[in-house]
């Protein structure tokens, strides 16, 4: 059985010894791994700002109105 390696997208055999898999090496897995963490970073951070900031607003005009 033949697999695509999703980071460099070289055809290798599917191995179940290979740990790795369904990247053909550690190095890939690694890749893979690290562009994903970096990609959930991006999308967990950019709610909690704009959070941050519609709260304190809603704060100052709040305590104006009264
Ligand atoms: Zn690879």
């Amino acid at each position: 059985m033949k697999v695509k390696c999703p980071t460099c997208h070289q055809t290798h055999d599917w191995d179940t010894r290979n740990r790795y898999r369904p990247f053909c090496s550690e190095r890939c897995k690694q890749i893979d791994l690290g562009a994903w963490a970096d990609e959930r970073y991006r999308v967990a951070g950019a709610p909690l700002d704009e959070n941050a900031v519609s709260v304190d607003e809603w704060g100052q005009s709040s305590s104006q109105a009264h």
